[in-house]
């Protein structure tokens, strides 16, 4: 007997749970569990074999996000989950579980000397669909997606504090309350730490404000394609467009730029990249110039008569959902033309797309088709994406969403 309300799929509906998908999709369903929002339900095929357990989400198309799975093939996740079914509810232990296991894996990756900000749970990334949990040194953001994990809410804010972080605070994601119907408000569940925060990132130093910040405060997810700028940016003229915090501005004087400038449309975001500088500024020599622009990037490379030999284009998602996709898919190669337009001949592009209806070939078809009306010799030197603190489920490829490309045009 089950101690969890089934959800039954219809018949020769349980392959993507036998392969690990953790995405039940209303059409698969059969018939429905009788439990609320956010409850944890127990996944049946047809047959009424035990498939997988996970968080029900009656309003949305992805109607259960999956995570764990029974099959005894698989081993180890069995063994874990009997201890804790058995008791009639998932016990702390078995959160704690996943969170331990994330945090060794980024123990691994991660020198806290010179970083010590990363993503702690990457959702099914990580096996725990909806929960992203981006931490700044002592501070964790948690973003929770479903009402699955809000539910889970004091059983998380106990377990990270156990685990030595001292501060939490929940920041709301709009498309989670719309498409999840979760509150919008975000909150310190702990007292709050003096604002912004400073974090470390490959010894450099950023203000990080989770209150006002994008996403979690900080484009943490550029890391590694940061630190790979600065190894290119010796002697260098550089343009960081969508520059936001000036992450790669900063990485690039750094790395020896001869000059950097980084245009952002925000006023305020100008200013907190001219913020990160100053907090950086004995890291090159004073006479070095830096220019911060307050402008729109299309505008700014339409007009601008600036040569540069190294163009950073990091623009937020322009597809948000699958029906914007050809608008979006417009832009990303206007964006990319004017950059080849502009660039000196044996100059680099590196090129970006965090668009997750956008996947890396698509994003490559884009870029070819503004290397071929730029009438430009482009050739990719590197393909980029997210680092290794946003693993990607090999079961789910959805959690693939940063893709780059590092151009050399002639
Ligand atoms: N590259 C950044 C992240 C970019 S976030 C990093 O590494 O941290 C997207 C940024 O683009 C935001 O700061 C937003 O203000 C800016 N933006 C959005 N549309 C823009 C436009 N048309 N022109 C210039 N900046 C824009």
């Amino acid at each position: 007997m089950s101690q969890f309300p089934i959800l039954q799929l219809l018949p020769k509906k349980e392959r993507a749970v036998l392969h690990r998908h953790p995405w039940v999709f209303s059409g698969a369903v059969k018939k429905l569990p009788q439990a609320a929002n956010g409850d944890i339900v127990e996944v049946q095929s047809a047959e009424g074999q035990t498939l997988a357990y996970g968080f029900f989400s009656p309003q949305s198309q992805i109607v259960c996000r999956l995570f764990e799975f029974m099959e005894p093939a698989w081993g180890q996740g069995m063994a874990a989950s009997a201890a804790f079914f058995g008791q009639g509810q998932v016990g702390p232990d078995y959160w704690r579980g996943k969170i331990e296991h994330a945090l060794a894996l980024r123990r691994r990756l991660l020198d806290p000397a010179t970083t010590n900000c990363y993503r702690l749970l990457h959702a099914e990334g990580d096996f725990f669909p909806g929960v992203i949990a981006d931490v700044y040194h002592q501070t964790v953001v948690l973003q929770l997606l479903i009402k699955g994990t809000e539910k889970l809410l004091p059983t998380l804010t106990e377990l990270l504090l156990g685990l030595g972080y001292r501060h939490i605070y929940l920041k709301s994601k709009a498309s989670s309350h719309f498409l999840e119907d979760m509150p919008q408000e975000s909150r310190w569940l702990t007292e709050a730490p003096e604002l912004p925060l400073r974090v470390r990132e490959h010894g450099l130093e950023f203000y990080v404000n989770p209150e006002k910040g994008q996403k979690t405060g900080f484009f943490i997810d550029q890391r590694e394609n940061r630190q790979l700028l600065r190894g290119l940016a010796h002697g260098k003229r550089v343009l960081n467009t969508f520059s936001y915090t000036a992450g790669f501005s900063v990485y690039a004087l750094a790395g020896g730029a001869s000059l950097v400038h980084s245009v952002d449309i925000s006023k305020d975001a100008v200013a907190l990249g001219q913020a990160n500088l100053e907090l950086n500024r004995g890291q090159w020599p004073a006479q070095i110039p830096h220019q911060g622009i307050a402008a729109d990037c299309f505008e700014y490379l339409r007009q601008t008569d600036e040569r540069y030999d190294l163009i950073v284009l990091d623009p937020p998602a322009f597809a948000k959902n699958a029906k914007s996709v050809p608008n979006a898919a417009r832009g990303y190669k206007d964006l990319n033309l004017l950059a080849f337009r502009q660039i000196e001949p044996g100059g680099l592009v590196m090129t970006f797309s965090c668009s997750q209806n956008i996947d890396k070939l698509l994003f490559q078809k884009i870029v070819f088709g503004a290397a071929a009306d730029a009438r430009r010799n482009v050739r990719i030197l590197q393909f980029l994406g997210q680092p290794a603190d946003h693993p990607v489920n090999i079961f789910h490829p959805e959690s693939e969403y940063l893709k780059g490309l590092l151009l050399w045009v002639e």
